[in-house]
């Protein structure tokens, strides 16, 4: 069985190892730990190197762990905190997003240019 996880972005039903939505296409940061990608509500990062990564995962490797597999610093349990890094990316896609709507006026610009039949 597959096991399955939803997209951070749009929800959607992904498999733990799908690093691209199959529905918004946005590319999913995924876990230092596991290398699964994220979830809403299992998100953390290293405090030290910043790379995301599934909160309960983290936790769960620093029982028998001390140091950051991404960046080797050592990470107390107690730095480590839910959300950490959620709402930088969350802003982040909200720019991707609207440099997306951007572009699109600018393409039918041109198609108009185009289609606008010879003056002369
Ligand atoms: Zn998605
Ligand atoms: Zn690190």
């Amino acid at each position: 069985m597959m096991d399955i996880s939803l997209c951070p972005q749009c929800s959607a039903t992904l498999s733990v190892t799908d690093l691209i939505c199959t529905s918004c296409e946005t590319q999913l940061p995924f876990c230092i730990i596991t290398g699964y990608h994220l979830i809403i509500d299992d998100w953390t990062q290293c405090p030290s190197c910043h790379f995301p990564a599934l909160y309960s995962k983290l936790k769960e490797y620093l029982l028998t762990e001390t140091h950051c597999p991404m960046c080797d610093q050592e990470i107390s349990p107690h730095t480590i905190f839910l959300n950490a890094g959620l709402n930088e990316w969350t802003k982040q896609q909200q720019r991707f997003k609207k440099m997306k709507s951007k572009r699109k006026p600018l393409i039918e610009e041109n198609l108009v240019s185009l289609n606008e039949p010879d003056k002369n």
